[in-house]
């Protein structure tokens, strides 16, 4: 999973024929190239700072920043404060002021949508994510090389695979490795791929099996951070343990510890450790992206209709039994995924309503099982007496949604009047599936089985 960077494509901008895509590929650079770059992102997270401060100055006196003025007034001072720059080319100093100026919007547009609004905070070193951006008339990629202002050639583990207009370019470090993100144009044409199948498929998120399709197949997630955990905790106590010692140290030599006095000095075997758990932390990431990555393009490749549920990660992150199991998966990223790679294939995604039954359901003949626990991984239909995997018949019912068969419902004699009413099947579109009694269930829930239909 060390190997090579996938492409990891942002959503597509809305309003323009072309769409832009990052591509993201690991480089290889020399010590030398590496140190350029180490510094290049300590100037960009320098200058952010000195621009946030300046900015809260400015809010604070009552008058009202923003981006540009405070470039100029960087730019009068910079070489003159900070030597320094003139090693560092000026892209890398440049842009968080760009950066800094669409935080703030951000931030205001969420207060003014009465969101949790986060105002932009200011870079602590080894707790940022370390990056500089290079604009696209500043480098040149060749095959699997790229010339980068003030170092020439760096190589990259792979070429670039997206053809189209170059935008710009933002390197990056995770744990000890470098990428750079290459941000395309790519033409209309080239954005859309041809699928290779027509099937319709519902999928059923779960834990035992991570993914279980309407075909009955299952598919196993890695979990790489159970395998990894163990050696998680044991990399963790060998840093904290380092830390306690130094903590130990400065408090022999400085005396008792006071607010706003420097941090501890990084010792090389502090650092030694906390870059062995920070590589041990992206290599799970990354085995757990290469998953989500090759299941999610999958699908959107062989079906023209993929049928996920709605399901609450946050909500079900809160749940602690759940929480581990469900991260470990990435379900978040999986929907993520689905929705601009459904775009790409000409795939349609449906994602059904949160309350949608569709464990509870039984899938032959529509009768609902109330009183379905979690823990039933088998049931019985007490009306066709069909045997079902609780998966299973969850991702068959999921299809339906996008199949127009209507559910043949239950009457509401057989079924304590659950599901009132047939579904009738409506040609050409997705069929609704509505309670309209707007049943309760134990829990108090209101169920309302109207899912919604992702726009495509
Ligand atoms: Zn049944």
């Amino acid at each position: 999973m060390w190997g090579r960077a996938r492409s990891s494509g942002d959503p597509p901008t809305k309003n323009t024929s072309d769409v832009q895509l990052t591509h993201k590929i690991a480089l290889c650079p020399t010590p030398e190239q590496a140190d350029y770059f180490a510094r290049a992102c300590g100037t960009a997270r320098r200058v952010w700072n000195w621009a946030l401060d300046e900015w809260n100055k400015q809010r604070a006196a009552g008058q009202k920043p923003n981006a540009m003025a405070l470039k100029k007034q960087f730019n009068a001072i910079k070489y003159a404060r900070f030597p320094w720059l003139k090693d560092i080319h000026r892209d890398a100093h440049a842009r968080p002021f760009e950066h800094l100026g669409r935080a703030w919007s951000r931030f205001f547009a969420d207060i003014k949508a009465g969101q949790r609004a986060h105002a932009p905070q200011f870079k602590k070193k080894g707790r940022c994510v370390d990056s500089f951006y290079v604009a696209n008339d500043k480098f040149r990629v060749e095959a699997r090389t790229i010339r980068l202002p003030k170092i020439g050639d760096v190589s990259m583990r792979e070429a670039l695979r997206l053809p189209g207009k170059i935008l710009g370019a933002t390197v990056s470090r995770t744990a000890d490795r470098w990428f750079v993100a290459i941000q395309v144009e790519v033409p209309d044409t080239q954005f859309h791929r041809a699928r290779t199948g027509d099937g319709i498929v519902g999928v059923d998120l779960g834990i035992k099996a991570a993914v279980t399709l309407s075909t009955g197949e299952t598919v196993d997630a890695p979990k790489p951070l159970k395998a990894a955990l163990r050696r998680l905790r044991i990399r963790g106590r060998r840093v904290s343990r380092k830390l306690e010692v130094a903590k130990a140290e400065s408090k022999t030599i400085h005396g008792p510890h006071q607010p706003g006095r420097r941090h501890l000095p990084a010792t090389k075997n502090r650092l030694k450790s906390s870059g062995a758990l920070a590589r041990l932390h992206a290599r799970i990431a990354q085995t757990r992206a290469d998953f989500t990555h090759k299941l999610t393009t999958r699908l959107c490749r062989e079906n023209q209709a993929v049928v996920i549920e709605d399901l609450h990660v946050k909500g079900m992150l809160t749940n602690d039994k759940l929480a581990r199991a469900i991260s470990d998966v990435g379900f978040g990223m999986l929907r993520t995924q689905l929705e601009y790679k459904a775009v790409r294939y000409g795939t349609r995604l449906i994602i059904a309503d949160r309350w949608f039954p569709s464990s509870k359901l039984c899938s032959t003949c529509g009768w609902k099982h109330e009183a379905l626990t979690l823990s039933d991984r088998q049931w019985q239909c007490a009306q066709c007496s069909t045997h079902h995997d609780r998966d299973h018949n969850a991702a068959l019912n999921l299809k339906r949604l996008a199949t127009e068969t209507a559910l043949p419902v239950a009457s509401p004699t057989g079924n304590g009047g659950a599901m009132a009413g047939m579904v009738p099947a409506v040609a050409g579109k997705v069929t609704p599936v509505s309670d309209e009694c707007g049943q309760q269930d134990a829990s108090g829930q209101e169920e309302s089985c109207v899912h919604v239909c992702a726009p495509f």
